[in-house]
């Protein structure tokens, strides 16, 4: 027995709590993964003393070699699992294991008892995976001592009900650690060697630290990346995609690429199936493996690519980085960020083929990437192929779901046209039934249709494509487009108004303008009308309500835009308005109407802050209407 000192009890944290209790309850299918979670652990803490050792730093029993051990006691049910890691001091082991640190592990918690299915696949991307030895554990020791020489060694043991109890052992061990289960009697499987040689084969199989169970070393490993592309299978591929991302689905794509001059690296990237971005948590949790001559540096590193191709997963590994290099001057070296932006133009070099070579490929792509992809438009340097890469609806589509090129737009310009159009709503049936883009409609104009707020940000950073401007429908100069033809022939010609009415017209848009107020800046008659009586416009740029959302999410202080009515003087309700007008100037149904107008396009919009008054006004109108059509119907 170990002689122990200083036995000290502690509570979990309430949310330590929680997540043990899901994990205890809920996770029983996929128990195994704790085996995979502990091995990771060793494995981290044995990347993390190779570093220090090729640092320079003094370092305790710096003779071990760096390997992982298992033991397993059938009879006691009791299962080991030894490093020669990093080990742990007594702070680390309460800072490490006894609380969660990481933010977004309420949201972790939250999710899996939400969604328990998805609990074994993200439990370890979270870093709570420590915590799953207890769906196997009736009770858990971990013995560790630090690297650090002046360290004593430390237990630590819980059942994982409520608190655990940490000690310092007096007796000598070596660095590293060792956690001993004692495994639940439902449990005792994982205390036979076939079943942890199964377990091991499966989830752990590409740990670049040998795994013993007795004297027998269980992983046959090698850095696949490493090797020649014609000698690795798919299997093989999506085997170690597997191991590296804890993603269920095969990957959609692959990337396998060795690169010898100027600078020599290889890298294995790939693409995952399914978005990793649930619901945008967790979005610091990306990053590229970097290993140095087949040494890991650095776990999830951010700069080896761009924040929107975080998408992809896998790992880099080049001969000419020094392996002692530290993290912190990374970004500075050289050789570093010649690797990096060769990286990216690796992978948007293959998204280019991709989407030259298989639309319906790149269209999935699209679909489940799309989001992250769109945050490059601050990436100048890459700013064209960028632009080659995005996908939109348009006015051209058949429905929501298809999509166009920038390049398909370009094609389809009309003679005169010089600008790429495009209009933002929250979907397409009410971008379709929006005025402004009636006269598009009439000219026969292509127009982008943007659903995601983020759209409109992108193209009014990246401004142009080749040398034609991007122009937000509500901000077209209407002069230039009443030089473009007319693509559709009105199909009910409407009546030129005499020079009288023409007046008469004028004078009700002014009466009109009196009615709203200060709410409207003009009322004046419409170029851009087709099929509605009226519409909003602004005065100059004007900024569409989904931007105004937006800046007004950010808490951006959004000035009021001083809008003009727009009126469509060949509009049947229009001209009926001009008689109601000439019989009587003051005829309430004027202001009725007016009001009416005004407020439907604010609705329209997604602006109309309190539709009381709108709808006891349509309330009105239509038991006036009702009259009417009691009367025309000769209904008594
Ligand atoms: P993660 O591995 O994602 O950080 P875990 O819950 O698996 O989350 O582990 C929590 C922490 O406990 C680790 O980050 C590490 O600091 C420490 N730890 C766990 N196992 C070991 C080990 N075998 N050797 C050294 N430290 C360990
Ligand atoms: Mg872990």
């Amino acid at each position: 027995m170990t002689e122990k000192t200083h036995s000290t009890k502690y509570e979990f944290k309430a949310e330590v709590k929680k997540l043990l209790d899901i994990l205890v309850h809920s996770l029983y299918t996929s128990r195994e993964i704790f085996l995979r979670e502990l091995i990771s652990n060793a494995s981290d803490a044995l990347d993390k003393i190779r570093f220090e050792s090729n640092k320079g730093t003094d370092i305790a029993d710096n003779d071990l070699q760096l390997e992982i051990k298992i033991e397993f006691d059938d009879k006691k049910k009791i299962l080991t699992i030894t490093d020669t890691g990093i080990g742990m001091t007594r702070d680390e082991v309460i800072t490490n294991i006894g609380t969660i640190a990481k933010s977004g592990t309420e949201e972790f918690v939250k999710l899996v008892s939400e969604a328990k299915d998805y609990a074994n696949n993200i439990i370890g991307r979270f870093g709570v995976g420590f915590y799953s030895v207890f769906m196997v554990a009736k009770e858990v020791i971990i013995r560790t001592k630090s690297f650090k020489k002046d360290e004593p060694a430390i237990e630590w043991k819980s059942d994982g009900l409520g608190d655990y109890e940490i000690s310092e052992l007096s007796d000598k061990i070596k660095r590293g650690t060792q956690i001993e289960i004692l495994l639940k009697d439902d449990a005792s499987e994982f205390a036979e060697k076939w079943r942890l040689e199964q377990t091991i084969k499966k989830h752990s199989s590409f740990i670049s630290f040998p795994i013993f169970i007795g004297k027998e070393k269980i992983n046959t490993i090698s850095a696949i990346w490493r090797e020649p592309k014609s000698s690795v299978t798919k299997e093989k591929y999506t085997e170690f995609y597997k191991f590296l991302t804890y993603d269920n689905n095969e990957p959609m794509d692959i990337i396998h690429k060795s690169v010898d001059a100027p600078i020599q690296f290889n890298a294995l990237l790939f693409i995952p199936s399914k978005s990793f971005e649930y619901f945008w948590m967790d979005r610091e949790n990306y990053g590229l493996d970097l290993y140095v001559r087949r040494v890991l540096i650095q776990h999830k590193n951010k700069d080896l690519l761009p924040e929107y191709l975080s998408f992809v997963k896998g790992v880099v590994d080049s001969e000419d980085l020094p392996l002692n290099i530290s993290r912190e001057t990374l970004q500075e070296n050289v050789v570093f960020s010649k690797i990096s932006s060769s990286v990216t133009s690796t992978v948007l070099s293959h998204l280019t083929d991709k989407a030259k070579n298989d639309k319906d490929g790149y269209e999935k792509f699209w679909k489940e990437h799309n989001r992250v992809f769109k945050l490059g438009y601050s990436d100048f340097i890459n700013h064209e192929k960028y632009s080659e890469l995005l996908r939109f609806n348009s006015s051209t589509c058949n429905d929501k779901d298809e999509l166009i090129s920038l390049a398909d737009y370009v094609t389809r310009f009309k003679e005169d046209q010089k600008e790429i159009f495009y209009l933002s709503g929250p979907n397409r049936d009410s971008i379709l039934s929006d005025p402004h883009l009636e006269i598009f409609k009439k000219k026969g104009l292509e127009v982008l249709f943007m659903f995601d707020p983020i759209d409109e940000f992108v193209v009014s950073s990246i401004r142009k494509y080749k040398d034609y401007e991007f122009k937000s429908v509500l901000n077209a100069d209407l002069k230039k487009l009443e030089k473009i033809k007319d693509s559709q022939v009105a199909d009910n010609k409407v009546d030129e108004l005499s020079r009288d009415d023409e007046k008469h017209l004028s004078s009700l848009l002014s009466k009109m303008k009196l009615i709203l107020g200060d709410k409207v800046v003009e009322v004046r008659l419409s170029k851009r009308l087709v099929d509605s009586p009226s519409c909003l416009v602004s005065e100059g740029d004007e900024m569409s309500a989904a931007m105004q959302k937006i800046l007004k999410m950010a808490n951006q202080n959004v000035e009021t835009q001083k809008r003009i009515m727009e009126i469509n003087q060949n509009h049947s309700l229009i001209r009926n308005l001009l008689k109601v007008y000439k019989t009587n100037v003051d005829d309430e149904f004027i202001q009725q109407v007016t009001e009416q107008l005004y407020e439907s396009s604010l609705l329209q919009e997604g602006n109309l802050e309190d539709p009381h008054e709108l709808v006891k006004r349509i309330n009105v109108m239509l038991e006036k209407s009702s009259d009417w059509y009691c009367k025309v119907k000769n209904i008594s």
